[in-house]
């Protein structure tokens, strides 16, 4: 039986003419049509314009440099999140500053942001960013989050990489903060097989990013530069593919849906297993299927059920570990109490691939039963 990965690429039926098309005509760099259309339908997706980079984490990097970020600067970041959301901070030599995690969303905790920033103001500290993920395709919740981030002068990226797809009340993320970031990469909802995006309601951070993005080449025929820059353009061929996959992404949003919804509704009679919480101020996409194992009620812990799973080859793994636990951020200050290591100690997430068939979903949720039998028996 083949191997069940943890959420692998799903193409369409437009993408490789897309790619097809690049390689006819020749556009096999960083500009050409595939560019341009691509960009075009994210900016209709978010309601904002964009501009289409190598990867969300260089999204990240030129959103907060945009914002002003740079050396001693507070970046605020929730801690339970993927590494990628902090380590731009680290780019521009900034220090991040960790925060804690709501039970109802998973996400960056409004109560928690506002003891940080009034301890921070306290000292007379304002910091430079915040960071808002919305984690695993739910969206943190921005009604309780954007005013108090007004209210103390705090800009906000969204890291919405996880997130295509998500609605907050009926909008997509990614647009709604001051920048915004997306990624393409293999094991998102879409993919142009590594590839991000950076995003703004405000045009001329999107200007300043593409500058950047493109070695900061000043304009005329002559290579001079007066600022620092990256090479951090998207090319038109993966673009091809970016095309294709926007055209899918409400179908796969859906598919990821019914996955995460299959899988609940298998375990509804297991007392300890249980998806994680859907809030009611958006759509959540179920990126990734993510259940929180309760091993006193479900007589089996969560690395058992790993392991269980990995024996019939089937890929699963435990939630992002928090950042404030990582030896990279091991002198970082956070703000907050316990949920992002309860969310870490508890949190599985289980195959979640698009494509997965209904016999795909009975081989997970059949290893996983039989493992809770066999946990409970002995
Ligand atoms: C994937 C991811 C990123 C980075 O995106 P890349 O395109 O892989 O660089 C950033 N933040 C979060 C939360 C992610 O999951």
């Amino acid at each position: 039986m083949a191997r069940i990965y943890l959420s692998a690429p799903h193409m369409g039926d437009l993408e490789a003419t897309y790619v097809k098309e690049a390689f006819d005509t020749n556009w096999l760099s960083s500009v050409g049509p595939n560019l341009d259309a691509f960009e075009a339908a994210l900016e209709e997706l978010v309601g904002a314009p964009t501009c289409a980079l190598t990867s969300g984490t260089a999204a990240m990097h030129l959103g907060l440099r945009a914002m002003g970020v740079g050396p001693g600067d507070i970046v605020l970041c929730p801690s339970l999140t993927f590494v990628a959301s902090v380590n731009p901070a680290l780019y521009l030599g900034a220090r991040p500053v960790f925060l804690d995690s709501e039970r109802r969303s998973w996400n960056l905790d409004p109560n928690v942001l506002e003891d940080a920033l009034r301890a921070l103001a306290e000292r007379g500290q304002r910091p430079a960013a915040l960071v808002v993920v919305h984690l695993y395709g739910q969206s943190a919740d921005l009604d309780a989050i954007l005013p108090l981030a007004e209210r103390f002068g705090v800009p906000v990226l969204e890291d919405a990489a996880e997130a295509l797809g998500t609605l907050h009340r009926g909008r997509q993320v990614g647009a709604l903060a001051d920048v915004g970031a997306l990624s393409f990469n293999g094991n998102k909802i879409i993919t142009t097989t590594g590839g991000g995006a950076i995003t703004s309601r405000d045009r001329s951070v999107i200007d300043r990013a593409r500058f950047w993005s493109t070695q900061a080449r000043d304009p005329g025929v002559a290579y001079e530069h007066s600022e620092l820059g990256y090479n951090y353009r998207m090319s038109n061929v993966l673009a091809g593919i970016g095309r294709g996959q926007l055209s899918v992404l409400s179908e796969r949003v859906k598919q990821r849906r019914r996955i995460a919804f299959a899988y609940r509704d298998a375990f509804a009679d297991l007392d300890g297993l249980e998806l994680m919480p859907q809030a009611d101020w958006g759509l959540h996409t179920n990126w990734l299927s993510v259940f929180s194992v309760d091993e006193a009620r479900l007589g089996v812990s969560r690395d058992a059920l790993i392991a269980a799973l990995a024996r019939e080859d089937i890929e699963a793994r435990p939630a992002w570990k928090p950042m404030h636990l990582q030896p990279l951020f091991a002198d970082a200050e956070r703000f907050g109490g316990s949920v992002a290591e309860e969310v870490f100690a508890n949190g599985i997430c289980l195959p979640s691939s698009s494509f997965l068939t209904d016999a795909d979903l009975d081989r997970v949720t059949g290893t996983v039963r039989a493992a809770v039998e066999g946990g409970a028996r002995a």
